[in-house]
């Protein structure tokens, strides 16, 4: 499997700045119970939009991934033409719902952590922490606009909040 698992992006400084600012979000996601998971959303004048982590144990809600609480942070408040140019950093890779909420959100561009592949071994074989298997590139592709896409970044430190967090 090692053979198959993708290799590392190089970073700007300023991509690397923002996306340990998502990390250090999944850093707060874990620290309140939830899954280690953050994301921000940053404009092009270096704005940040957005900072949240994963609720999903806080809300209840099986939808409150940080991508997606990120999206419903700006979506009420930017125009898809000012988040066309907005990046999303992710400390992991998006699932297929992140990715849809990516898509239907026109953020043009997106920044990630640790990818798919390498979390599954983190998450393991337990159904209520396996995810489906879509990558969101896949998703990407299928968009009518273009979304750039950058990742994995910065594995070993978006690795580190996944290290003893799920259960075996
Ligand atoms: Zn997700």
């Amino acid at each position: 499997m090692s053979a198959e698992l993708p290799t590392e992006s190089p970073l700007s400084e300023r991509d690397g700045r923002y996306l340990r600012h998502a990390i250090a979000m999944s850093r707060v996601a874990r620290s309140r119970g939830n899954r280690p998971f953050g994301a921000v959303i940053v404009a092009t004048d270096g704005a940040v939009l957005a900072e949240v982590w994963n609720s999903n144990v806080e809300t209840g809600d099986c939808t409150a991934h940080a991508e997606v609480n990120a999206i419903r942070a700006v979506s009420p408040r930017y125009s898809r033409e000012a988040l066309a140019s907005a990046t999303l950093y992710s400390s992991a890779e998006p699932c297929v719902m992140c990715a849809g909420a990516i898509f239907w959100s026109n953020i043009g561009r997106v920044v990630f952590g640790i990818d798919a592949q390498r979390l599954r071994a983190f998450r393991g074989e337990r159904p209520e922490q396996r995810d489906a298997e879509l990558s969101c590139r896949d998703v990407f592709a299928a968009s009518p606009h273009p979304i750039d896409c950058i990742g994995p970044a910065l594995i070993e430190e978006s690795s580190r909040e996944h290290e003893g967090f799920w259960q075996r």
